[in-house]
């Protein structure tokens, strides 16, 4: 490559002595290029492309050392040489101190030496340059990273620390300089608080390996403040792969760790109640079962449900179901020890763990406080809300050897209270998981049965106990399972109405009667009525009033022929409610029956409320029947009342003389039950309803039952899934 010399001078004779000294230079001549004066040199500097400049101090427009700094001061990073007097060696001297990179004595030039030595100060001042740019990129580089690097000496005295690095200690560079790197990188272990056996500078010194800080350290800034910090720290090596020093680089985890630290907190708790979540208590509980096993000790899993609290969401809206739920976890936290943990599992459901109790006593003890203290009113803005529980127990290691086990098994024992009537606590049995398993059993099934066609209706008679007519029937549900045979429906009821299912089964039922008596219509058998036993879940349905209206309309049955048997409990809940569902029934002009009396605590007041026609009196106030002569005052009291109150009473499950007589004597108008006819299939019910004479008329006046079709519905009744799978 050729290179362009500017030479100033105004001697001719020199200029021309050095053009052609380098002109013909053998490794390719120079560029040159001659000015007199210094303006004009400056002028063509600031033009660029010069890669050297031999200059006579002495110019036209300037002289001495002035010329040499106002030349550098135009091109600092172009190699200068002065051309002097011979004896003129101060001011080359002067020029060298200034940074001049060689100096040429006038008329002396020798042969080659001159373009030589220009060539290697050119060459010289590039590597330099190319050097001084690498470095300052590396340094641009450091400071714009946000790691913190700082770098000592083989002794470990800091000698360079970055932007990041002067912001995180707090030292700048200046000041940390020459520093052991123990007072600047000042570190400690995050627990302990003691700092490291050896800081990693000195480790890598020794080692001559790359290192890293255990996780959690803290690094204490110049002001005493700490910081949490992640670090690397490296050997630095020389060309000969000599250890010259050691590069940390570090940074500031805090907020990562904070983050990380939140993540995990909201990963193991419930967001509306800040309790411990399912994952969390499940590992609490195993904890708990792995101390307890060594101590010989005893756990309790509390399984809570509230009561009716659906109803609280969809009446009082989603906020105030939330804030009484946290008016629920201050009120459970109060009755546990710190030690316990009480943790929601979603919707309504809390799960207590109870460690250290000794004995099933003290889970016995904490359920009473908390059924007790949740029964209090809880302010809820302005309102005072009630809310009830029903707790399931079960214990370790009775009832379960894992968590899951344990959870699960109060749950079952949880729904146990709930059928125990609500606001109680059941303790955990093995009798009861068997019915659970039952009941996933049945379920699995119950979902293929109504496409199966697998539900058949039975109708039992109702009976004018003076006459022995028939008045009307009762649609009662079976469930022909190819396997297990005929299954009653205490035993699939339950499960329809906890799955859902049973607004598709109650559905078919109330379509079949319907059609089957528009039959009997037709045949001209009968102008009976048709009682349809509805749950609790179709009842509530708002879409349940339109269904049997439906179902009116398509089977085309008359309505005044349809009676709907709703327990009492179903309308006491809610009874408002109630009251308008039943009064959209009423208008359209179908029956209404309360079913099962006197089990659900209606008061006289609610009943005058409830537009029903009919009432059942429970089966167990008849059994309580045992003589003619018995005072059965519950149910003499009961009909009294219906009587007052103008609504027909059906006694449900006659099953003796003695019964009937009774009856008979307290002016019940109608019965049904065993004594008469047990529940039969539809083929039977006609022939019943073509006898002129019902065949129970002959036994009125006699002591024994006479039961038709009785041995071979009795079979039927007799289907029991256990005998069965
Ligand atoms: P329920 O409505 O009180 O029906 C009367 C129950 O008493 C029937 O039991 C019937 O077979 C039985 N029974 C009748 N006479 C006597 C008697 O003299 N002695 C005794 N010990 N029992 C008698 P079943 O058929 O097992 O039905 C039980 C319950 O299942 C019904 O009680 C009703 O609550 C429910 N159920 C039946 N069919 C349906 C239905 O289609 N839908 C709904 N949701 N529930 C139904
Ligand atoms: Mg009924
Ligand atoms: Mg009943």
């Amino acid at each position: 490559m050729q290179n362009r010399i500017l030479i100033l001078t105004n001697d001719p004779a020199e200029a021309n002595a050095l053009k052609e000294l380098l002109g013909k230079f053998i490794n390719g001549p120079f560029e040159v290029e001659w000015l007199t004066r210094l303006d004009a040199g400056i002028i063509r500097l600031h033009e660029g492309n010069i890669d050297a400049i031999i200059v006579d101090l002495l110019l036209e427009d300037s002289s001495g050392i002035d010329t040499f700094d106002q030349l550098q001061a135009a091109a600092p990073h172009t190699p200068i040489i002065t051309l002097n007097e011979a004896e003129d060696e101060a001011l080359a001297l002067e020029a060298s101190l200034r940074g001049a990179q060689a100096h040429l004595s006038k008329g002396h030039f020798a042969g080659s030496l001159v373009p030589q030595t220009l060539r290697s100060i050119i060459q010289r001042k590039s590597v330099e340059e190319a050097f001084y740019t690498e470095k300052a990129r590396a340094e641009i580089a450091l400071n714009s990273i946000s790691d913190a690097v700082i770098c000592t000496d083989i002794s470990g005295n800091i000698d360079y620390l970055n932007i990041a690095a002067e912001n995180i200690t707090g030292w700048s560079r200046e000041e940390a300089r020459g520093h052991p790197v123990n007072e600047v990188f000042k570190i400690v272990d995050g627990i302990s608080h003691k700092p490291p056996a050896q800081n990693p500078v000195h480790l890598v010194l020794k080692n001559n390996e790359p290192t890293s800080l255990n996780a959690g350290t803290l690094l204490i800034r110049r002001d005493g403040t700490q910081v949490s910090i992640e670090d690397s720290t490296s050997p630095i090596h020389d060309w000969n792969g000599k250890l010259t020093g050691v590069v940390i680089v570090f940074h500031d985890v805090s907020v990562a760790q904070a983050m990380a630290k939140k993540m995990a907190y909201s990963a193991q708790h419930d967001f509306l109640t800040d309790l411990p979540n399912r994952a969390l208590l499940n590992d609490r509980i195993s904890q708990a079962i792995t101390l307890a096993k060594r101590h010989g000790k005893q756990l309790a899993v509390l399984f809570l449900d509230l009561d009716n609290f659906k109803h609280i969401n969809d009446s009082l809206g989603h906020a105030t179901g939330d804030k009484l739920l946290q008016s629920v976890t201050q009120r459970l936290r109060h009755c546990v020890r710190s030690s316990d943990t009480v943790s929601r599992q979603g919707g309504d459901e809390f799960v207590i763990l109870l460690t250290e109790s000794k004995f099933a006593v003290d889970a016995t003890f904490i359920a009473d406080k908390i059924i007790t203290e949740l029964t209090l009113p809880h302010s809820i803005g302005a309102s005072e809300l009630h809310i009830t529980t029903s707790i399931g127990i079960s214990i370790y290691p009775e009832d379960g050897e894992d968590a899951d086990s344990l959870v699960k098994n109060a749950d079952t024992a949880m729904y146990h209270a709930k059928a125990n009537g609500r606001n109680n606590y059941q303790f955990f049995s093995n009798e009861m998981n068997v019915r659970a398993v039952e009941r996933q059993f049945i379920e699995t099934h119950l979902r293929v049965a109504l496409e199966n066609q697998e539900f058949i209706l039975y109708y039992q008679p109702k009976t004018n106990l003076t006459t022995g007519e028939i008045t009307g029937a009762e649609a009662l549900l079976r469930w022909d399972h190819p396997e297990w045979g005929i299954v009653m429906p205490q035993r699939f009821i339950s499960v329809a109405e906890d799955c859902g299912l049973i607004v598709a089964i109650g559905n078919w039922a109330l379509r079949e009667a319907c059609l089957q008596v528009k039959k009997w219509q037709d045949l001209g058998l009968s102008t009976i009525t048709i009682a349809v036993n509805i749950s609790a879940i179709e009842f509530r349905q708002n879409s349940f009033v339109q269904r049997v209206r439906t179902a009116l309309m398509e089977t085309g049955l008359s309505p005044k022929y349809l009676q709907l048997e709703i327990t009492e409990s179903v309308l006491m809940h809610d009874a408002a409610t109630s009251v308008a569902i039943l009064n959209e029934l009423k208008s359209m002009g179908v029956q209404l029956a309360m079913d099962d009396f006197g089990t659900g605590y209606s008061s006289l007041s609610y009943l005058k409320q409830f537009p029903i026609d009919v009432l059942k009196i429970d089966q167990s106030f008849v059994h309580d029947i045992r003589s003619a002569t018995d005072k059965g005052i519950i149910v003499s009291a009961v009909v009294g009342m219906a009587n007052s109150l103008e609504l027909s009473v059906v006694a449900e499950g006659v099953e003796n003389h003695t019964q009937l007589t009774f009856l008979k004597k307290l002016k019940c108008k109608e019965g049904q039950g065993y004594f008469f006819s047990q529940p039969v299939i539809a083929e039977q019910f006609s022939s019943l309803l073509k006898m002129d004479i019902t065949p129970w008329r002959c036994n009125f006046s006699e002591k024994t039952p006479s039961i038709l079709f009785s041995n071979k519905i009795f079979n039927l009744d007799r289907g029991n899934i256990n005998e069965h799978h």
